[in-house]
């Protein structure tokens, strides 16, 4: 009996992992084609000035209009990105697709927007990541200190003293740097002293639970002390409730981001917000 329902276990197991992979590598060959297609969009979520109420910019958000499956979101095909490769054309793609749109609004007459862009590991560890970003500043226009780069923490832990050198290059370009999801790696404070950043985001799991959890209170309110100790900016991440801006902005965090204000959403609708909140 109990080695029937076993092998009935694995015979399950292996079926859906025939099938998993059979979606992956679906996944992969359409995304592939999903550049030349022009299937990929940028999606703007608002960054917020705590104190002002203002919109002062946006993070980019990757997103890929599937002509059959709609909209789909990067986590269903970011990590696949990763592992293949595709992810420095998808990087590189989302950066110049950001400062370009960046620029059309200045050229509109919008004054200059923070815009935020994501990067991933294998684009500083296989692509020449200084070099694409002088070449799409150079093309594109864009002022690069309204241009922020958020890196993760499994980005900071490969090659530390590589890592150190390719963020002051960077930074030297002009660009300023974040560190994302922050609290979630493995020895979030040790990057705080050796890599030079500028600007601090509080994972969304730390905000999320302000109101009912006194030690993600006491642990939100610390970081943004220390921060702020060490001349960082701090974005809090994932706000969706009064309560949680109150409690933040008591704390005296400088920005936020969250379903309070808005989803990520088109160029479009990003602006018509913008011209409301800000007036
Ligand atoms: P992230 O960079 O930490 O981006 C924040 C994510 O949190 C976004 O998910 C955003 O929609 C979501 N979020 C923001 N505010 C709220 C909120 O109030 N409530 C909730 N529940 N969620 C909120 P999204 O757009 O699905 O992106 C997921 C992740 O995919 C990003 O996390 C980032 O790591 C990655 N990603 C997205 N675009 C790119 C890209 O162009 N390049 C790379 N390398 N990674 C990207
Ligand atoms: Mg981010
Ligand atoms: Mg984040
Ligand atoms: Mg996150």
């Amino acid at each position: 009996q109990a080695k029937n329902a076993g092998r009935g276990c694995i015979r399950y197991f292996s079926e859906s992992l025939t099938q998993a992979a059979r979606d992956r590598f679906h996944i992969e060959s359409r995304l592939r084609q999903a550049i030349p297609n022009n299937e990929l969009r940028v999606y703007y979520q608002p960054k917020v000035d705590i104190r002002s109420g203002r919109i002062i910019g946006a993070e980019a958000l990757v997103r890929w209009q599937d002509p059959v499956d709609g909209l789909i979101m990067p986590f269903i095909f970011i990590g696949i990105a990763e592992e293949t490769g595709l992810i420095k054309s998808l990087g590189e793609w989302v950066l110049a697709e950001t400062c370009r749109q960046g620029k059309e609004w200045i050229d509109a007459g919008l004054l200059p927007l923070n815009l935020a862009v994501n990067l991933s590991a294998h684009q500083f560890h296989h692509g020449n990541i200084v070099r694409t970003l002088s070449d799409v500043l150079e093309i594109t226009q864009f002022p690069a200190e309204y241009l922020e780069l958020e890196l993760t923490e499994s980005i900071l832990m490969q090659r530390e003293s590589e890592m150190v050198e390719t963020l002051n290059q960077l930074r030297s370009k002009g660009v300023s740097l974040s560190i994302d999801d922050f609290g979630t790696g493995y020895s979030s404070l040790a990057y705080l002293k050796t890599f030079p950043l500028d600007v601090l985001k509080i994972d969304r799991s730390f905000v999320m639970d302000i109101e009912k959890d006194e030690d993600d209170r006491a642990i939100t309110a610390t970081i943004i002390k220390i921060a702020h100790t060490l001349g960082l900016k701090v974005v809090a991440e994932g706000v969706e409730t009064q309560q949680q801006l109150e409690f933040l902005d008591a704390h005296g965090c400088d920005m936020y981001q969250g379903y309070l204000m808005g989803k990520p959403m088109p160029a479009a609708d990003f602006i018509t917000l913008l011209k409301r909140i800000n007036h």
